[in-house]
């Protein structure tokens, strides 16, 4: 899929303001893209709507692509929708002691996120916490809650078997308050499928304890089943807050894009592995770049935007144009890679380059050797670095000493630049330049 967008953003190549056409050819398949992520139809259209509205007459950046400013644009309202009012990873717990209730599915990931979370609190923010399983149905289930206590340093309800839910609802709230703890949380028991018998008993348990915070944990891979998930446990029981869980997977994340229009929650963390520490609260930034699928284009455009002036360019360009390319002017292109933190990183960000960023980095072109090669531009004087003819083996030596560096690596640099010098005189003897222009994008 990020493909076959770059591929049509590659297309529109025009530069100046975004005309209605580039606007509709890039939303087109951001639609796709959004539907293929997960994304519900009708949340789409909304979106791809405020987006064109948004982007029809906004000049281009000179550094980027008309397409690549509207990846940027989709990116900013995909942020914006996925961002809700009130702080993410942040949770209402004042009033000593403060029940957090966590409802769910089965399989969701209730019990995990319940320790990680209880971890989190007691780590981050000092908080005494006692966790308590009410999941009565599945073998074990209460054991499970008991051994991740163990393990992370966190109390649990002792166990009495036979109990049912609003019992030990019940004796958990009791316990927190007479205990000194400062949160309690409750784990219920799920199901496979949302069903009446599940809804009253969680409905019964959220009346005895009166949850300060309800916390829907949904598997992030399950898509739109998600939404209607939360759209049910919401018109029941009333949730607070959303915990996307299996985000490291390689779900695309559009369901917390629907999630968000659709309910209005807000999504307070997501679950990025099984271990205890694998949560983090929720970064609408990276959901967009996950949903977009795009690499990290949008960090490239802004980057480029702060580091790539666009009179320097200009200036260069036309020097090129006359077929002039000394060291100064490699050095210039080195350094602006430096910048944009290095090959790998530049080549990383963009789609379908990031195999290619390993194979240069295998090759032995990374970073490091920018670095060095900066050094060897820099030990060369005045005249050397704007008439690279006079490098002959004396001045060679020199330079190359003078950089604590090999001939070897002086040679491979002399090299490079002639090969770019003459790449840049064969395009600027194209019409001018505007095959220059397209390769500078
Ligand atoms: P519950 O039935 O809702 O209580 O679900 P559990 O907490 O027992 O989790 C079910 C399975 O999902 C367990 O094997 C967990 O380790 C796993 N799991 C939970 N959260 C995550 C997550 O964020 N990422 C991954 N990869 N696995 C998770
Ligand atoms: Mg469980």
């Amino acid at each position: 899929l990020s493909e076959r967008l770059s591929g049509v953003f590659d297309r529109l190549t025009k530069q100046g303001a975004l005309s209605d056409e580039d606007v509709k050819t890039a939303l087109r398949e951001v639609r796709v893209a959004l539907l293929e992520a997960d994304v519900s139809l009708p949340v789409a259209r909304d979106f791809v709507k405020a987006v064109q509205d948004k982007a029809t007459g906004q000049s281009v950046t000179k550094s980027v692509t008309p397409g690549q400013q509207v990846v940027k644009i989709v990116h900013d309202e995909l942020v914006h929708v996925l961002a809700g009012e009130g702080e993410p990873g942040k949770l209402k717990i004042d009033n000593a002691p403060a029940p957090i209730l966590m409802v769910g599915l089965q399989g969701s990931g209730k019990t995990t996120t319940t320790a990680k979370l209880a971890k989190r609190l007691k780590e981050r923010e000092g908080k005494k916490v006692l966790m308590a399983s009410l999941d009565v149905n599945r073998p074990a289930a209460m054991e499970q809650l008991q051994i991740l206590g163990v393990q992370i340093g966190v109390d649990t309800l002792p166990i009495v078997k036979g109990e049912q839910p609003v019992a030990i609802a019940k004796r958990a709230k009791m316990q927190a308050a007479m205990g000194g703890y400062d949160v309690y949380m409750l784990d219920t028991a799920g199901r496979l499928s949302i069903d009446e018998e599940l809804m009253q008993q969680v409905e019964a348990v959220r009346d005895v304890a009166n949850p300060r915070e309800t916390l829907l944990v949904v598997d992030g891979l399950t898509g739109q089943d998600a939404v209607h998930t939360a759209e049910n446990f919401d018109a029941r029981i009333g949730i607070s807050g959303v915990v996307l869980t299996r985000m490291d997977g390689d779900g695309r994340g559009g369901a917390a894009l629907s999630m968000r229009a659709v309910t209005g929650k807000p999504i307070k963390f997501v679950g990025l592995g099984e271990k205890m520490d694998a949560l983090e609260t929720f970064e609408p930034e990276r959901v967009a770049g996950r949903i977009l699928g795009m690499g990290d284009i949008v960090a490239l455009v802004e980057r480029a935007q702060e580091t790539i002036e666009a009179e320097q360019a200009e200036r260069m360009m036309k020097r090129f144009q006359k077929g002039q390319f000394n060291m100064n002017d490699l050095k210039m292109q080195l350094e602006q890679m430096q910048k944009m933190g290095g090959m790998e990183s530049v080549m990383g960000m963009m789609p379908g380059m990031g195999k290619m960023s390993k194979q240069v980095k295998d090759a032995g072109f990374d970073d490091k050797i920018i670095a060095r090669q900066i050094a060897l531009v820099q030990s060369m004087t005045k005249k050397e670095r704007a008439n690279p003819a006079l490098l002959q083996a004396s001045r060679k030596k020199r330079i190359a000493a003078g950089a604590g560096l090999e001939v070897s690596e002086l040679n491979k640099l002399i090299k490079m630049h002639r090969q770019m010098a003459d790449m840049m005189k064969k395009m600027g003897k194209m019409g001018k330049g505007g095959m220059l222009k397209q390769a500078m994008k």
